[in-house]
């Protein structure tokens, strides 16, 4: 344990974010970095209790509850404490590849089941990942390493999400020759096309993660549609195994009067714009400038859909929340270890709130239909509030007579979520899928209902979380690489 009494003698302390007015004026990241004795002071207030629910990792009350890659939180914890910055950096790298990803977007589930988190505000775990793994890049000690022995076994990632590059660089350590086949124009599936610039830098931070993998002899193929550029026949001739983490990247739509309007359009196709148009130095083919923006979902998506808008100058944005707003505290239904329900603010609410004068976020929202102005452009939306009412043993939003609201709109972003991975690949490996449309393999073998094929990420568990996605990547390579050489030291 580090030090006896750490949690009653230090509080709870998180490093400064950039103004939010001043961080709207540009895509940088907007987290600053704490004074190594501060981190110190926070690594000495985990208890080292006995019983670390934070590492645990696993599905309660359909929330993840511990860190889902079991990260040995309390043993780098206490390293931070006493200065070893080198074994924390060993301890950490033992169960997370890419701690510099986790470190800046994972919502970190682990502090939500902190021991400390019964009595006092859980230890700040997530922030102390994060300066691990960049105390150790700016000390030089992520340094490409060289793979000692080569099997001559070739495997395909189709797909460079978070579970594609954690599988990558595993079956690489393993000594496979590994190909990484991606659609887009850059790597990093979500990561890069989805959340934005301002949360996780894509040329200081995705970047410098491919080019190290890159140069362990990862190969990274980009434009590369597997099924429409690249064969799915002759991937299946050419490797000796193939992983598929291609994502689940079908947009939930809005059944509502006048979808067909212009001006309403999924939030994925606005964030890959914007991103694209940051990285690329042009201007964004969707943009928000100048226009009132409603964003329909209040999760993560509809949060970065937010801190878009604003930062490419839009005259207003609000966001509709089907759900009502969360309580303050844990409520008796939702006790430690599970995931806390309670309200929370984002950066991009934070930001809306600063230029606004109030929260962007309007609670128990339905979206009515959408109204025209002239030749289908969109004009504004009618909502109303909505009771959750408990029906034949479901709750269901239903809506309140009298609370219609007309909001003047001309740019509306569905951000509601993903109904699973695209059809085209697919189908024409026809690998079986389950009753959520995902690819059918286990959480024992990752193996497909074909031989050699195996699966990871949100295409095999659904829309989830990085780390979640991380985790998947790891455990498929473990498997992959057991049916490769008949045994595994893969962990
Ligand atoms: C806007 C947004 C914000 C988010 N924010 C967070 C967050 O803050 N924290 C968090 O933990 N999670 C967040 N998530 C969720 C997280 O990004 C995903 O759960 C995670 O990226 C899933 O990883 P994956 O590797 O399974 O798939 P993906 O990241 O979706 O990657 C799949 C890749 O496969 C490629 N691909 C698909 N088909 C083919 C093919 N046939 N050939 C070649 N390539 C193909 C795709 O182009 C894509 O690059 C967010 C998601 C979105 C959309
Ligand atoms: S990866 Fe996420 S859950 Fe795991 S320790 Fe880091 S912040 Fe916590």
């Amino acid at each position: 344990m580090g030090k006896v009494k750490g949690f009653m003698e230090y509080q709870r302390a998180l490093p400064l974010d950039r103004e939010p007015l001043e961080r709207i004026k540009d895509w940088q990241e907007f987290h600053l970095e704490m004074a190594a004795e501060d981190l110190q002071k926070q690594g000495a207030r985990c208890m080292d209790c006995g019983t670390p629910y934070c590492h645990t990792g696993f599905m309660l009350s359909g929330m993840t509850s511990g860190c889902p890659i079991h990260n040995l939180i309390p043993e780098w914890n206490d390293y931070v404490y006493n200065g070893f910055w080198h074994e924390a950096y060993d301890r950490l790298t033992k169960t997370n590849n890419f701690p510099e990803f986790t470190g800046r977007v994972c919502p970190a589930p682990c502090e939500g089941s902190c021991v400390l988190g019964i009595i006092e505000p859980p230890v700040t775990i997530k922030n102390i990942e994060y300066s691990i793994i960049e105390h150790a890049f700016a000390e030089g000690w992520v340094e490409p390493k060289t793979i000692a022995h080569r099997t001559g076994k070739r495997v395909a990632v189709v797909g460079s999400g978070p579970s594609g590059l954690a599988c990558a660089d595993q079956l690489n350590k393993a000594g496979h020759s590994v190909t990484v086949f991606e659609r887009d124009d850059r790597f990093g599936g979500l990561m890069m096309y989805g959340i934005p610039n301002m949360k996780l830098d894509k040329k200081k931070v995705l970047q410098r993660r491919i080019d190290l993998m890159a140069s362990e002899g990862v190969i990274f193929m980009e434009s590369t549609e597997v099924g429409v550029d690249y064969p799915a026949d002759k991937l299946l001739e050419e490797f000796d195994a193939v992983v598929l983490c291609t994502g689940a990247t079908k947009p939930r739509d809005l059944d509502a009067e006048g979808r067909e309007f212009s001006g309403i359009h999924f939030a994925m196709d606005f964030l890959r714009s914007s991103t694209k148009s940051v990285l690329d130095g042009n201007a964004p083919t969707l943009s928000a400038a100048g226009k009132s923006v409603v964003v329909i979902g209040g999760g993560d998506t509809g949060t970065d859909c937010v801190a878009t808008s604003l930062r490419q100058g839009c005259k207003s944005v609000i966001q509709l929340e089907i759900m009502p707003k969360p309580p303050l505290e844990r409520q008796p239904d939702n006790p430690w270890p599970e995931w806390p329900k309670t309200f929370k603010v984002d950066y991009g609410q934070e930001e809306a709130a600063e230029v606004q004068g109030e929260d962007p976020r309007k609670y128990s929202m339905m979206t009515k239909k959408f109204l025209d102005g002239q030749n289908g452009a969109l004009k504004a939306v009618e909502v109303s509030k909505v009771e959750w009412t408990k029906k034949e043993g479901r709750f269901l939003p239903l809506p309140v007579a009298g609370t219609e609201q007309i909001i003047p709109a001309d740019l509306v972003l569905l951000a509601m979520g993903f109904i699973g991975p695209e059809e085209n690949l697919l189908q024409q490996l026809q690998v079986q899928r389950d009753e959520r449309s995902n690819i059918r393999a286990t959480d024992k073998t990752y193996l497909t209902s074909r031989e050699k094929i195996f699966a990871a990420g949100d295409a095999r568990r659904g829309q989830s979380l990085v780390v979640w996605a991380i985790h998947e990547g790891r455990a498929a390579a473990r498997e992959c690489d057991r049916f490769l050489m008949g045994a595994t030291s893969l962990p």
